[in-house]
């Protein structure tokens, strides 16, 4: 956690927008409509449980409303207050612009520890929550659209689509009205995922840049690289695992609440997810030196250090300790502004938040035109794509034929070819789209423009200037 000189999570992202915000040339007037959170809604709401009232905070905080539904996650924790998800709704402006998907920024949250109540209790809950939140239109396929964050899962997701469609019996649209639902209740194919698949698919881009590579000191490509991981909740437990199996990297220090595990040689991260879910951490975990204190490796030696928990986890205090050349923002914030700048200063290349971790909406927003357009992605084309390749693969087979031994189709071609797109094979093209493109756009102002130094400054600049143009085409 931030150290008490450091400013709060809203004040950091200020700091970071200001910064940004002093190398362009807005309207002072522009630039602070930009910066401030329009409107945060706080709501105290009581539910019977165990033959008791017990009473819930929420609030559901709007931060920009240039395009409109509003969208961002909800999260349900302990420490939830107004200013943190005030500063997650920033984000999400900023994150939305950045990977051009057609929305304002909100967020959510909900004080509460949900390992302390049974399903049926959630469910009391969550229901209660998202009838408080739809009847001010805070949860609204055209107004705002809520998804999941900490705490939250497809399960609450389903529960809050429902209690909406309940109140709003006749609305076509209702399943719209929420993202990350389960596939049986109007989710997309790999939007569970989505967030962990867009951390790998931004450090792809990233490693098909050679001078970005070397920014960061390094050379070659993920194959090999040693990671850590900070979180192995949904975001960072896909990440590690995707980029283990399929780009070769070795993760070497996993980091849980009750302490990290560490192994240069490499650790299983399926075995370790495995290990969480039947003993509850990872102490004990037997192929890996176990730390107690935890946040100790997140300065172990590493390539790529991959922050998938907290806000803050990286601040004043452990900043100038840390190892890592290259740092991906999983979480939402887990940088200070304070710990940014010394690590700029050390030259550590930090890909930031409202990018990397921005697979999430970017998938929630397939998931709504999906639920919009009312069928499934792929429905209409797939296989009429795969009889104009059978029309190819024919005629190849002709040429086999007629060309004997001198040549023949590949063994598994025909296979591959034939099969046409489904819809979580275009989820994953989509995404993968959209984090090559946003990468490209931060990267041309990193490297044109003398006076920024980092990416982070570079993904600032590019979505404020988007957010601008769309309040100026307001008439603002
Ligand atoms: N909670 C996620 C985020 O912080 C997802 C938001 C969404 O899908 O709307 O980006």
């Amino acid at each position: 956690m931030t150290s008490t000189k450091e400013p709060s999570f809203r004040e950091s992202v200020d700091l970071m927008f200001n910064r940004a915000a002093s190398l362009m040339d807005l309207p002072p007037g522009l630039e602070q409509k930009i910066r401030v959170c329009n409107a945060t809604y706080t709501v105290r709401f009581g539910v019977r449980l165990r033959g008791e009232i017990h009473t819930f905070t929420g609030y559901r905080s709007v931060h920009s409303e240039h395009m409109e539904p509003v969208k961002g996650g909800i999260r349900y924790a302990l420490a939830v207050n107004q200013d943190e998800v005030e500063a997650l709704a920033a984000l999400m402006t900023y994150k939305c612009a950045l990977v051009e998907t057609p929305f304002g920024g909100s967020k959510g949250g909900l004080c509460i520890d949900p390992r302390k109540y049974e399903e049926h209790e959630m469910e009391q809950i969550t229901r209660r929550f998202a009838y408080e939140l739809a009847k001010r239109d805070l949860i609204n396929p055209s107004q705002n659209v809520p998804a999941p964050d900490m705490g939250t899962g497809e399960r609450e997701m389903a529960w809050m689509a429902d209690q909406y469609a309940r109140m709003n019996t006749t609305d076509i649209n209702a399943r719209a009205c929420v993202t990350g639902k389960p596939l049986n209740a109007g989710g997309i194919a790999g939007r569970v995922e989505a967030t962990g698949r867009g951390i790998q698919y931004a450090l792809r881009e990233f490693f098909r840049h050679p001078e970005d590579i070397a920014k960061a000191g390094m050379s070659g490509t993920l194959d090999g690289k040693r990671v850590v991981v900070q979180g192995l909740g949904n975001v960072g437990y896909h990440a590690a695992k995707f980029l283990a199996q399929e780009d070769g990297s070795r993760i070497v220090g996993i980091i849980e609440w009750d302490g990290a595990l560490y192994n240069p040689d490499g650790i299983d991260v399926e075995a370790v997810r495995s290990w969480i879910v039947k003993h509850g951490g990872v102490k004990d975990y037997p192929d890996a030196t176990h730390s107690a204190n935890g946040s100790s490796v997140l300065e172990a030696d590493c390539d790529i250090l991959i922050p998938a928990a907290l806000e803050g986890v990286i601040n004043l205090d452990n900043a100038d300790r840390i190892k890592a050349p290259l740092i991906i923002e999983a979480a939402n914030g887990p940088v200070t502004a304070g710990a940014d700048e010394v690590l700029r200063k050390k030259g550590t290349v930090i890909i930031p938040d409202m990018y990397a971790n921005a697979g999430g909406v970017t998938v929630s927003y397939f998931e709504w035109v999906k639920n919009l357009s009312h069928i499934r992605f792929g429905r209409m084309q797939r296989r009429q794509e795969e009889a104009r390749h059978e029309l190819i693969v024919s005629e190849l087979e002709r040429l086999d034929r007629y060309l004997g031994d001198a040549w023949s189709m590949s063994p598994d071609f025909k296979a591959k070819y034939l099969k046409g797109a489904d819809e979580l094979e275009l989820v994953r093209s989509g995404l993968d789209d959209t984090m090559r493109i946003a990468y490209q756009s931060m990267r041309e102002v990193w490297h044109s423009r003398d006076d920024v130094e980092d990416l982070r400054t570079a993904a600032y600049i590019v979505a404020i200037d988007r957010v601008a143009k769309s309040y100026r085409a307001k008439g603002l």
